[in-house]
């Protein structure tokens, strides 16, 4: 559906409103997981949940306050113009409307931060996200901490990392709410549970620690210093593969029975053919696992559908 995106170009001579390319990445489809481990559908969890977005936005729009995603993209980066088309569409499935602000290539912070408290001070604006990268030299963390946290999102403003940490309502990052919700989605009580996160980034790595610990899971989060990480992982009920290193978390990492969450995406191409591949290596871990999340069709979809789930939630406590 297009009728809902806006792209508001911010660059003298730049492209024509709503002139998104047709072409977009081809849809990949999950590879069958070859044993026992039951997958977690990211897929099926993510239309589950744009179906209830879909009746939340419906709700409001019947209130004349349909909810709207205002997203910033500077300069012209492929794959953030790539992820701009699918952002629209997405949103205009479920009735949420996309307005795309363009700043050129060479724009500084002061413009960007300029936009960014622009979109702040917007009463109409209740949805605010930045596409990466920003132009080489531009401080991203910067920027992102002046993102008003209660229309933040990806939860990528520092305040609302600091929101998750103290249980406060807030807008939390939507990969870390992803992985939570695929693993609850198991039927695992994590109350008590050990989980093991390999990788610690602010973004993604953190979050789903602290969401776990809010759960009251037994939490050991790690990152590539940690000392001999399979025999820790192979100890964990739950464990959450988010290194960035492609198919690092093989059967010896694996404890019998485990959830095991892939949140890695790497594009590969080799003579097997172009494909995506995680962080696990997914035919040596599925005769071992209890449960695992396919790459693709696993955390990809699920965290598109946290952020539509997190536009509702922002245009809801107005
Ligand atoms: P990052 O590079 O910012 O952080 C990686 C973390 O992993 C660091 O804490 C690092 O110390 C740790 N690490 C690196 N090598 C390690 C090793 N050998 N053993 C243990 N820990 C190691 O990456 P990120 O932004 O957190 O992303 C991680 C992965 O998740 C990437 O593959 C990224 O593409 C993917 N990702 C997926 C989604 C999604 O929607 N599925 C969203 C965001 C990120």
């Amino acid at each position: 559906m297009r009728g809902f995106a806006t792209t508001l170009d911010y660059t003298p001579g730049g492209a024509d409103p709503n002139g998104y390319p047709s072409r977009m990445s081809p849809a990949s489809s999950p590879q069958p997981l070859p044993s026992h481990a039951t997958p977690i559908d990211g897929k099926a969890l993510a239309a589950a949940v744009r179906a209830d977005v879909t009746a939340r936005v419906e709700k409001l729009a019947v209130a004349g306050r349909r909810p709207r995603l205002d997203a910033v993209l500077v300069g012209g980066d492929r794959s953030a113009e790539l992820y701009a088309e699918s952002q629209a569409r997405t949103c205009g499935k479920v009735g949420i409307e996309y307005v795309l602000h363009r700043l050129p290539s060479d724009a500084g912070y002061k413009e960007i931060a300029g936009l960014v408290l622009l979109l702040n001070a917007e009463e109409d604006v209740r949805a605010v996200m930045l596409h990466l990268p920003l132009p080489a030299g531009v401080d991203t963390e910067r920027i992102q901490s002046l993102i008003d946290p209660g229309k933040d999102v990806e939860g990528v403003n520092p305040a609302n990392i600091g929101n998750v940490v103290y249980g406060r309502r807030s807008l939390v990052p939507c990969t870390a709410l992803a992985v939570v919700e695929m693993i609850e989605s198991t039927g695992i009580d994590l109350k008590g549970k050990r989980c093991v996160v390999v990788g610690a980034s602010n973004i993604v790595g953190k979050p789903i620690a602290v969401l776990l610990m809010r759960a009251e899971a037994t939490v050991v989060s790690t990152n590539k210093f940690t000392d001999d990480l399979p025999a820790i992982a192979r100890d964990a009920e739950v464990l959450v593969a988010a290194a960035g290193v492609p198919q690092l978390v093989g059967a010896d990492w694996v404890r019998p029975g485990a959830v095991v969450v892939d949140v890695g995406i790497h594009r590969v191409e080799d003579d097997a053919g172009a494909r995506t591949i995680g962080d696990v290596r997914h035919d040596e871990v599925a005769p071992i696992a209890g449960h695992l999340s396919p790459v693709p069709g696993g955390v990809g979809p699920m965290t598109v559908a946290m952020l539509l789930r997190n536009c509702v939630e922002a245009a809801e406590r107005v």
